[in-house]
């Protein structure tokens, strides 16, 4: 994929460090998300406690991580960083915990892929801040019992219904991210323009962001493509036409969506009647893992009205028909 909601190679890595708001009055949208961190933040400082575990949900892309970085500034904290599949083994999690310092963040990513002998120990680590570690092998063995500081944990996830019950229990505080508003997005455009030093009109903004399948990560990216091809194939200016170029160039069209979209909307239309579609079907139909699809591509096409899901499968409304130029059967949903 040209441009995709997928964390980025390092160098992209670096620039999205370097775009990324700090503080929490910086951060665009997700009002109630926003409204909520604020108090349990003000409260947390204000008693000099550890504030309460945060979950994170939502598709890839849209500040979860920005999210969990602002907690740990705003609270005046460090933040480590992991990822569910790299802690492989208990002693991974426990080397982390004991060196937490009062009131750290720990952000884990990917929370759901945590293995159970993990999740384990995660347990009592969240609730009374103690762990039970295993010392030496074979009969000689015993567990002891070790006191943490008292943390905070930011889980992040993309499908909140893949962690265990006895996990999602544990966060006192769960958040679901929004899709972002156009409107939100040609803010974000704008900020990440001045930083960046790239010249850029009102209307050249919007028209980036209107293309960026409501993500921020996709608009930072977008913005960057549009500012190389301004410098090559104009003054440097990012206006409307030029952006419009641009995008075209990069496969995304009018609506926003890219290759694997429409990919995803013809296979749904064209070879299986519009559905219903079982998932595997779609996943096998346009070469594309199954998880990619529900975490990835299809969150945004059923947000935006051109794809729904039904207990029966994935059913393509007549807003796709009409997206692929082809008129909708009577029955196709809106
Ligand atoms: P996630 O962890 O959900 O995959 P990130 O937090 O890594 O997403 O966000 C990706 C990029 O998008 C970040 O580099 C950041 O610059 C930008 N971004 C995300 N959310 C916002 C926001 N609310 N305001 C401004 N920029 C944002």
């Amino acid at each position: 994929r040209v441009v995709s909601a997928a964390p980025a190679s390092p160098n992209e890595e670096a620039i999205e460090r370097a775009l990324r708001p700090k503080l929490l009055h910086e951060y665009v949208g997700q009002p109630k998300i926003r409204e909520q961190l604020e108090i349990f933040i003000g409260a947390a400082r204000k008693r000099s406690e550890a504030m309460d575990h945060v979950l994170l949900f939502g598709p890839p892309g849209l500040g979860k991580t920005t999210l969990s970085h602002i907690i740990a500034h705003e609270l005046g904290v460090n933040m480590r960083q992991t990822s569910g599949p790299v802690l492989e083994k208990p002693k991974d999690l426990a080397a982390l915990l004991t060196n937490l310092e009062k009131n750290d963040v720990l952000f884990i990513d990917e929370i759901h892929r945590l293995s159970p002998v993990v999740e384990e120990i995660l347990y009592p680590a969240l609730e009374d801040y103690q762990i039970d570690i295993m010392i030496g092998e074979g009969p000689a063995a015993r567990s002891i019992k070790l006191d943490l500081q008292p943390f905070t944990l930011v889980g992040a996830t993309t499908r909140a219904g893949m962690l265990t019950n006895p996990l999602r229990d544990r966060f006192g505080i769960v958040a679901r991210l929004e899709f972002y508003s156009t409107e939100e997005l040609a803010h974000i455009v704008r900020r990440s323009a001045k930083l960046l030093n790239a010249p850029m009109d009102e209307e050249g903004g919007f028209e980036i962001a209107r293309r960026s399948r409501g993500t921020p990560r996709i608009a930072n990216r977008l913005l960057r493509r549009v500012r190389d091809y301004a410098d090559v194939k104009g003054t440097g200016h990012i206006s409307q036409d030029i952006a419009h170029k641009a995008l075209a160039m990069l496969d995304v069209d009018p609506q926003g969506f890219d290759v694997m979209d429409r990919k995803l909307l013809e296979a749904v239309v064209h070879r299986f009647d519009g559905g219903p579609v079982g998932l595997d079907n779609i996943a096998a139909s346009i070469g594309e893992e199954r998880d990619t699809i529900e975490d990835v591509i299809e969150p945004y096409l059923i947000q935006q009205g051109f794809l729904q899901r039904t207990p029966r499968g994935r059913i393509a409304t007549a807003a796709a028909y009409r997206h692929l130029g082809v008129v909708p059967p009577k029955n196709a949903g809106e």
